[in-house]
């Protein structure tokens, strides 16, 4: 999965990693997909990117084995619209440290330029990536929303991988 350089071969497993989730639009991809934004024209429209910007994280991200394809009825076409797998939606805790890291440490344009992780069991929002902060309960797709405060009033149910008979979803781990 070549970025501006090839980090897929490298002994850290950091490095490898950070292979496919270093990189900034792929990264608010995936977000959009947590978001269950996964339709092509409506990611394009809510990242402002251009198409073949997109068009080429979608094929990394496919190509790793993070996204899935579905077919979508769009009137008469089939179009295909884009879902997490497993491996795409065990990235949430990565994409959660990011986010409460720099709701931490960095400054924000705005007033409203938050996005707070909540724990659905709770209600509340936490600072730990992988456990909610408030009651230690794992945190998953299934029970995890985020609240852009920029995007909508209420915190929005992060999208789950669906159950559908994908490439990599029935691969035995090594
Ligand atoms: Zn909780």
């Amino acid at each position: 999965m070549p970025l501006r350089s090839d980090w897929s071969e490298r002994t850290c497993s950091l490095a490898r990693g950070l292979d496919i989730l270093g990189d900034p639009w792929g990264s608010l991809v995936l977000r959009e997909i947590f978001f269950g934004n996964g339709r092509f024209d409506a990611i394009k429209t809510r990242l402002g990117v251009a198409d073949n910007v997109l068009s080429k994280r979608l094929g990394w991200l496919l190509e790793a084995g993070l996204l899935a394809q579905r077919p979508y009825r769009d009137g008469a076409r089939i179009r295909q619209e884009y879902v997490l797998t497993t491996k795409g939606e065990d990235a949430l805790p990565v994409l959660n440290a990011i986010i409460i890291w720099s709701e931490k440490h960095l400054d924000a344009p705005t007033d409203n330029a938050h996005m707070r992780v909540i724990h659905n069991g709770c209600g509340l929002p936490t600072v730990s990536a992988d456990t909610c902060s408030h009651c230690g309960s794992r945190l998953t797709a299934a029970n995890t929303s985020w609240h852009s405060l920029t995007r909508s009033e209420r915190p929005l149910a992060l999208a789950t991988a669906p159950t559908l008979d994908l490439p990599n979803e029935s691969e035995p781990t090594a």
